[in-house]
């Protein structure tokens, strides 16, 4: 039996916990060399529970209610992000988003299921269900990353409409920062960016997403963190998931994502693994005190965890019907 499906059918045929630990490091009867996770986790089958990132609990919830309903992961975060996708008044995914400073507004999403599949879309233009995009990409294509035109034009293949993503709301904020066309990107200033949300299905299964319209008024041609494998997001379905939100440029250099799951793998806890992505960030220098980063992160066992470089990042949780916002223990607190 190999080691996925030992776990799978661990988890699978108990009723809740299973007792004890169990020797997840096996593949072909040898013990794994480096799964601390492995060896510790006891492995507790959560109810379904959706978390995403800042103040998005219509779509937090739209999952949640999703997954009681006994959808898979996948499907309830696709679904989950895309209330915030067509909500215009969220200045930072889908229609309505913040431009780039030539007032294009440009998207970027992936996704990850639960079999370690990805799929991503960068710098699209026209389409506001990116993060449905990006699973188009992952299910229907070769590849794993489109970019730009030919993302899009592969969007009108599978069914996506042309829409005009700059609202007159967005266009006039726009043309408002061209009077100074002063680019600092402010810590919190939106109080809900790149929406990440990853999910814990009634079968145990983990799947995560992110989609964003990345900084605004970046320059042209610009892309974050959100849409790359390992550092907007990272989905292990033995061990967990991580999703990031902030400066991507912080995020791209730390492989922040992947880097909090490796640390789940290796015996932290999610909150543990959190804190020490954002510490690796800190470590490089005062330069964190100019930028937000925060993570969210979730272990096989249904256990969460958020940490964030400022005061003012949250956490949306559902679970067990009940919708929760947490918010978020922050490194810098001088
Ligand atoms: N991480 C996103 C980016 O850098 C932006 C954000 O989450 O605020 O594109």
């Amino acid at each position: 039996m190999n080691r996925r499906k030992f776990i799978q059918n661990t988890v699978l045929t108990g009723t809740g916990i299973v007792a004890g630990t169990v020797a997840l490091g096996c593949e072909g009867g040898k013990e794994g060399s480096n799964d601390a996770f492995a060896k510790t986790q006891p492995l507790i089958k959560p109810s379904p529970i959706s978390i995403s990132t800042w103040n998005t609990s219509s779509a937090n919830n739209a999952s949640g209610k999703l997954l009681e309903q006994g959808n898979s992961a996948l499907d309830a975060i696709i679904s989950g992000v895309a209330v915030e996708e067509a909500n215009e008044e969220n200045t930072t995914v889908g229609i309505g988003a913040t431009p780039d400073r030539e007032g294009n507004v440009t998207l970027d999403a992936c996704v990850m299921s639960p079999d370690g599949d990805y799929g991503a879309v960068l710098a699209v233009e026209n389409i506001v269900h990116v993060a449905a995009l990006a699973r188009k990409v992952m299910e229907e294509t070769p590849h794993v990353i489109m970019a730009s035109k030919g993302a899009e034009e592969f969007a009108y293949s599978q069914g996506f409409k042309k829409e005009k993503l700059l609202t007159p709301a967005s266009e006039k904020a726009w043309k408002e920062w061209l009077k100074t066309s002063d680019y600092k990107p402010e810590i919190n200033i939106e109080n809900h960016d790149t929406i990440g949300m990853l999910a814990i299905d009634d079968k145990g299964d983990i799947a995560g997403v992110c989609t964003t319209s990345g900084l605004g008024y970046k320059m042209k041609g610009r892309v974050g963190d959100s849409p790359i494998i390992g550092s907007g997001l990272f989905v292990d379905n033995e061990v967990g998931a991580a999703v990031a939100t902030g400066m991507g440029e912080e995020v791209l250099k730390t492989v922040g994502s992947f880097l909090v799951v490796e640390l789940m793998r290796n015996g932290m806890n999610p909150q543990e693994a959190c804190e020490e992505a954002i510490h690796r960030i800190i470590k490089k220098g005062d330069r964190y005190k100019n930028f937000q980063v925060a993570y969210i992160a979730i272990n096989k066992a249904g256990e969460t965890g958020s940490y964030a470089i400022h005061d003012g990042f949250t956490m949306m949780k559902h679970q067990d019907g009940k919708p929760e916002v947490i918010v978020s223990d922050y490194y810098n607190k001088i």
